[in-house]
């Protein structure tokens, strides 16, 4: 049984499993994984892991970042809000360029109210603390996230906090696991989520065995748990399984967080479409705060209406997020675009394919 996080790092190990990959694949083919989640390629940058990795492993980056799928439609929205009201948000959907090189941080650089927090409950202290002004918390996130959001918007309504509200971006993981599956994307297995299995389960990926015949493990995000996880696929592949199997057993258990998911039925449903960065309108792919809540929608208070808006001529995100290309692909990158100057979504977070090729250098 290991205790400590150190041991999930073990170098010794990560070898040794590394020699068993090297040793289970088969030289007459190519293993396409894709890491799902922007903390797992921020692990497998920060350790090295592909150099660990016989070169029949190839690791394709996927959509798993939640401030880098979110479009510029909606950072714009969130701009136009702080014209109006106190936005909270955090740190980095501050820094995320909207139209005309616009962002949060620009915004408030020019005199608008817009402030770092940790978690929505931060939001909603700021909101008691100014009961004159409006306070919109900016939420985003898959389903790790989700929750909290859903418990600020509940607590508000118990103290019946009328100027507290949220723009809700949060969107899910099966739906964007299925557009790139729908999108051709050559994988032969998955990577999957840590923190947001925590939250709704297994059961929700057993279309991406079932219906798409690939395999996929859901796997921790410390690098001892990327290595087994990618022996776990390339074990399923050579027997021709397709099964969804957990690695991430310490924290995952089969249906997730029954009190989280019933919050989140509780205060939210779900929206027809959402646009993503990279992926287009998807249908039910996201959520909306629901009619019982309605009075802490901020797209209702402010009569918000967002509209599509381009990204950056040069910016590649789009086709990193599909998996269709790397950030070493893309001409800006580390030139015009950096972690510091960030043209695009992906340079932004830490999570972010750029950010972690650039700030862990291995693209050298
Ligand atoms: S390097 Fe910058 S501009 Fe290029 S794809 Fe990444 S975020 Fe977009």
């Amino acid at each position: 049984m290991i205790k400590y996080v150190d041991e999930y790092r073990d170098g010794e190990v990560a070898r040794h499993i590394a020699k068993r990959i090297a040793t289970d694949v088969r030289p007459e083919r190519t293993y396409r994984f894709m890491e799902f989640c922007g903390g797992h390629t921020h692990a497998i940058f920060r350790y090295g892991l592909s150099d660990l990795l016989p070169p029949a492993i190839r690791l394709i980056h996927g959509p798993g970042c939640p401030v880098c799928v979110l479009p510029i439609g909606r950072v714009d929205g969130a701009i136009a809000l702080s014209k109006q009201a106190i936005v909270a948000t955090y740190a980095d959907m501050m820094r995320v360029p909207g139209s005309n090189a616009m962002s949060l941080f620009r915004a408030r650089a020019e005199g608008a109210d817009v402030r770092m927090v940790y978690s929505a409950t931060d939001a909603l202290q700021i909101a008691r603390e100014n009961p004159e002004k409006e306070v919109v918390f900016f939420a985003i996130g898959f389903e790790t996230t989700t929750p909290p959001t859903a418990l600020a918007i509940r607590q508000a309504k118990i103290e019946n906090l009328s100027n507290f509200s949220v723009y809700c971006n949060h969107v899910l993981t099966p739906p964007a696991l299925r557009g790139i599956l729908d999108s051709g994307a050559e994988l032969d297995g998955v990577i999957g989520p840590s923190h947001v299995s925590a939250v709704i389960g297994i059961g929700p990926y057993d279309f991406v065995s079932e219906k798409y015949g690939k395999p996929i493990v859901i796997s921790g995000f410390e690098p001892l748990d990327v290595m087994q996880s990618i022996l776990m696929l390339v074990e399923q592949v050579n027997s021709g399984r397709a099964e969804v199997e957990n690695e991430y057993s310490r924290a995952v258990e089969g249906n997730g967080n029954a009190r989280a998911q019933m919050l989140m039925e509780e205060v939210f449903e779900l929206r027809d479409a959402f646009e993503w960065r990279g992926l287009g309108w998807m249908e039910r792919s996201a959520r909306k705060i629901s009619a019982g809540y309605s009075e802490y929608d901020a797209e209702i208070r402010f009569g918000l209406i967002t509209s599509s808006a381009s990204d950056h001529k040069a910016c590649e995100c789009g086709e990193i997020l599909r998996g269709i290309k790397s950030p070493k692909d893309c001409k800006v990158f580390g030139k015009a675009c950096t972690p510091e100057n960030p043209l695009g979504s992906c340079m932004v977070s830490s999570e972010g394919a750029c950010a972690a090729y650039y700030s862990y250098g291995r693209y050298k």
